[in-house]
């Protein structure tokens, strides 16, 4: 399958001030788009200029929400090149959840030059500033014309960039979450491990109560038993346990994070004990009483790492290292953001320099 290439005629006016990126605000000049039917499969991919799609009233994405997305990021080495960070295992991720989603997969390597390809030519866009990235969001959409409540059949998968911002632009914080009883993200059997865009619309109304009464996430429990803790919004969680890393294991509930799967992997570089296994609230909140949670944080593309300072669970706050950014936490930010940046050696190959393709 070729790419074609639709070069803009009239190049957006770049961002002056990268002090003022914020997030998925602002995109580059080009996407990448390919349709989907059952006689030709997936073609006519092209990168073009950023537009709007023009879809029917009637595409089965907004009637039953068959869609899935990614989210990665490109980011500006100190020689000034570009480099993605584990792209392969986004790609792979999709179509995972294209499965799920009963929708058709796109071969991992194709969806990865597609990426690579869009990230060159828009490589001007990559900001420069400590922290900047440019966030990456390859979507799938069911397209056609059907109110058939079945699985449709065209899709359009894209991909989009936006320069942004530096996550912890005013420094890094610990959170506040809220463990949330009342309602569930996924169920076992459900959709949680696909990242579909309706797992964050069951999630949006317990991350609006929480965040109006001043807490910045919710942490999710198992949605049968709500016994044992999961993920957060949009992270999965880390908790340094008795000098242990312990996370949550992978099933249907739990979105597969490829950060979480770095934590992992670091962590047993540098010679800790990694528990991948259910964990109790109740171990948890028991842990805490002892003095035995040393440690919490979340793991995911947006904020790499984000240190948990407190846990709210039933109106009473459990604080954790004194509401401080606990050592195996700031650890394993470094370590991953070193990488990314290319401000330390990748002992784990997980990074690629964007190469210029020709076009
Ligand atoms: C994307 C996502 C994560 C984090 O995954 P990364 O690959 O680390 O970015 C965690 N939980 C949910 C629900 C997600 O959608």
């Amino acid at each position: 399958m070729n790419i074609k290439y639709n070069v803009t005629t009239k190049p957006q006016q770049k961002p002056q001030d990268e002090s003022n990126l914020g997030f998925g605000k602002i995109f580059t000049d080009h996407m990448f788009i390919i349709n989907y039917n059952p006689q030709d499969g997936w073609h006519n991919g092209r990168i073009e200029p950023l537009g709007d799609l023009c879809l029917h009233p009637a595409s089965p994405v907004f009637h039953y929400a068959q869609e899935i997305f990614e989210g990665a990021k490109a980011y500006r080495r100190p020689d000034g090149q570009i480099q993605t960070f584990r792209l392969e295992e986004n790609c792979r991720r999709m179509n995972r959840s294209a499965i799920r989603a009963a929708m058709p997969p796109l071969d991992e390597d194709f969806q990865y030059e597609a990426i690579h390809r869009l990230i060159d030519l828009d490589r001007d866009w990559v900001p420069h500033s400590e922290g900047t990235s440019l966030y990456l969001r390859p979507t799938m959409i069911a397209d056609g014309k059907s109110l058939g409540a079945n699985s449709a059949t065209e899709f359009i998968y894209f991909v989009i960039c936006a320069p942004s911002g530096a996550y912890y632009a005013g420094g890094m914080k610990p959170v506040r979450i809220r463990i949330e009883e009342r309602y569930a993200r996924a169920v076992k059997g459900g959709m949680g491990s696909a990242k579909t865009g309706g797992n964050y619309t069951a999630s949006f109304k317990a991350t609006k109560e929480a965040q109006d009464a001043g807490f910045d996430q919710v942490l999710w429990l198992d949605g049968r038993t709500q016994t044992c803790v999961e993920e957060v919004g949009a992270m999965n969680m880390f908790f340094v346990l008795d000098g242990k890393v312990v996370t949550a294991d992978l099933g249907d509930t739990i979105l597969p994070g490829i950060t979480r799967k770095s934590v992992i992997h670091l962590a047993k570089a540098k010679g800790y004990t990694v528990e991948e296994r259910k964990i109790p609230l109740e171990e948890l909140l028991e842990a805490h009483a002892n003095g035995k949670l040393q440690e919490a944080f979340g793991s995911g593309t947006a904020a790499v790492i984000s240190p948990v300072g407190e846990l709210n669970y039933d109106g009473k706050p459990y604080i954790i290292n004194n509401n401080e950014i606990g050592p195996v936490t700031m650890d394993f930010y470094n370590t991953l953001t070193n990488i990314q940046f290319a401000k330390a050696e990748d002992p784990y190959n997980w990074t690629d320099i964007v190469k210029e393709y020709e076009r």
